[in-house]
């Protein structure tokens, strides 16, 4: 046995005296309500245009909630074949889902960009302003890159929420991610328990809602359906019905990440943001090990 899985077994047999892995409920004055299972948060990024065409006539339909993280990158002012105009997001707040941040320009946060963090975020608040919307409370890290040195800058902007993807317990191309686990999770790094792709099957979407049970949330990410401008993270029309039709009959609850302050007090940060996640790196390294 490498010296490397020693320490991960030394960290593992820490970790469940500690109750982190067994799915134990989060101390309570973390959680505002218990958490009910097959509990999912649908979230799309980009601003692509059939988050309006497709998708907003679909979780009418179903009667889900959902965030959409609005950016203007890309060539977002002049292309509206693509992307979304201001008139369709500001449709979208009015028909009950949330607008979220995901910067001016789709600026991946990171030490040497996060000086760059107030700007790119008061540029899409204001805009929402100008449009009727709500500032937002929720922001997804742009290429899903972070750094906490963002947290500060993200709460004095009013953010209680911020969605990552599935790495780094996942590699970024698989699309896989755990459940957010409230109280172990921090607020501003939940993780996208899967983060669809052009290859996902229904299994996918079914390996990453199964884990919404024992205080665990799904958090989905999506970005266009299809992604006409970006076509690595696009989703057929026909995958995400049947997306939508398995939430469905699973009886899920499919709401959008604000609405999570019903279940988690967010002003309650845990004391180190990433040991959930060298935990679960640990796990998987065992997992891996012959
Ligand atoms: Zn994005």
């Amino acid at each position: 046995m490498s010296v490397r899985l020693m320490c991960a077994g030394v960290l593992l047999a820490w970790v469940y005296a500690a109750g982190l892995l067994r799915g134990d409920e989060p101390a309570s004055e973390q959680l505002r309500a218990t958490i009910p299972d097959r509990l999912v948060v649908l979230t799309f990024d980009d601003s692509s245009k059939s988050h309006f065409s497709i998708v907003r006539p679909l979780l009418r339909e179903y009667g889900f909630g959902a965030t959409f993280f609005i950016t203007e990158g890309w060539d977002f002012a002049e292309n509206k074949t693509d992307y979304m105009t201001w008139e369709e997001i500001r449709q979208l707040h009015e028909d009950g889902f949330e607008i979220g941040n995901h910067t001016r320009d789709h600026l991946g946060i990171t030490d040497k960009t996060v000086d760059r963090l107030s700007e790119q975020l008061q540029a899409i608040a204001d805009r929402c302003q100008e449009h009727g919307i709500p500032a937002p409370v929720s922001f997804a890290w742009p290429g899903n890159a972070w750094t906490p040195k963002a947290f500060e800058v993200l709460k004095q902007h009013g953010i209680v929420f911020a969605r990552r993807g599935g790495a780094p317990e996942y590699p970024y191309e698989e699309g896989r991610g755990f459940a957010y686990q409230p109280g172990q999770d921090h607020p501003l790094l939940l993780p996208s328990a899967g983060d669809a792709r052009p290859k996902w099957a229904l299994q996918d979407l079914e390996r990453a809602v199964q884990q919404a049970k024992s205080g665990r949330i799904a958090i989905l990410q999506f970005h266009g359906v299809p992604d006409t401008a970006h076509d690595w993270v696009s989703s057929s029309r026909a995958n995400f019905e049947a997306y939508l039709k398995y939430l469905q009959l699973q009886k899920c609850r499919v709401i959008s990440l604000r609405d999570l302050q019903q279940y988690v007090d967010v002003t309650v940060w845990p004391e180190d943001a990433t040991a959930i996640i060298r935990v679960r790196q640990a796990e998987l390294a065992k997992q891996a090990s012959p």
